[in-house]
């Protein structure tokens, strides 16, 4: 199938893209690895694509005040390959080789990513376990949202119709942090059935401050606090029994069999996050 008929124009300036957003079912065109293949089923119609690929200065990788921070065009491959991300965010170093296939990764972009939004993707569940952030502009300027308030619901967040996402930003790792991901997909580089991120801080033999970040159990990534809780106070298999998850059944799974699997993620992930502690 072909698209619907659209427009196209190529934004010289941040201020353009939020500008031109303006216009009545515009869409940004980012890497296109998600958005492409929604117009070409016709599960979309916008009727202008605005090309923020030209825009220089949103594909930084770089450290600031203790955090990463990571330009929206910034690719996957990009990220994959960086020294940056790989010392000081481990887990999303750790996720990227999870998302599709090579091709993906050499166009698809992080803020495309995180826009999109798609329940059982890698990096919005990676931003929620780092407690991360999410910088963007709209007419009115920029705004930071925090992961946890991002998320709304189904390929929904706190993005306004005319804002662009211009960088995610983490914590930087120190010698203390513990990170955690397994997911279980029918061949590697499909979308997860079930997938979990997870962080922890190093304490004495333990863990504090542990966040579980599930993806493909619900409309949005979710955290498994009880769980979080259990795991702090020192045990795998009470963490397991406190895990709360309320998935659907999917194309992919039936909730019992998620349920199922996201314990079994778990037990993978904390021996992960304890190893070495
Ligand atoms: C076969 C296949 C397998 C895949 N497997 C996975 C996988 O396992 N895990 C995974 O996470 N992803 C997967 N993807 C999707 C891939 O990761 C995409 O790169 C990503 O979801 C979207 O990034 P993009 O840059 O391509 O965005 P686009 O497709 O260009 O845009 C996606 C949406 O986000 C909006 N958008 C893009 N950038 C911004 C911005 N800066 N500000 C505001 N809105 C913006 C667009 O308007 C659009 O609505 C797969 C894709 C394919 C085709």
């Amino acid at each position: 199938m072909k698209p619907a008929p659209f427009s196209y124009k190529k934004a010289r300036s941040l201020d353009e893209a939020v500008a031109l957003l303006a216009e009545k079912d515009a869409r940004l065109l980012a890497g296109g690895q998600s958005l492409i293949a929604t117009l070409n089923m016709r599960l979309s119609s916008p009727s202008l694509l605005i090309d923020i690929n030209g825009l220089a200065g949103l594909d930084g990788i770089s450290i600031k005040s203790g955090a990463v921070e990571i330009g929206c065009l910034t690719r996957h491959a990009q990220a994959e390959r960086s020294d940056v991300i790989a010392r000081h965010a481990p887990l999303i170093a750790r996720a990227i080789p999870h998302i599709g296939h090579p091709a993906i990764r050499n166009r698809g972009t992080l803020g495309g990513s995180i826009a999109f939004a798609d329940p059982a993707a890698e990096l919005p569940a990676c931003l929620l376990a780092l407690d991360g952030e999410i910088d963007t502009m709209g007419p009115k300027g920029k705004r930071t949202i925090k992961a946890q308030d991002f998320f709304k619901g189904l390929f929904e967040t706190a993005l306004g119709p005319q804002d662009v996402l211009t960088a995610i930003r983490v914590p930087s790792a120190n010698k203390d942090t513990r990170i955690g991901f397994a997911e279980l997909a029918r061949r590697h580089g499909d979308y997860a059935i079930v997938g979990l991120a997870a962080s922890a801080r190093r304490n004495g033999k333990g863990l504090a401050d542990v966040r579980l970040a599930y993806f493909g159990v619900g409309n949005t990534p979710v955290r498994a606090r009880k769980a979080e809780a259990a795991l702090a106070d020192g045990s795998i298999d009470a963490a397991v029994g406190a895990l709360d998850l309320a998935p659907n059944d999917d194309v992919q799974a039936t909730a019992a069999t998620k349920k199922h699997l996201a314990g079994v993620l778990l037990r993978r992930v904390a021996n992960q996050l304890l190893e070495a502690s």
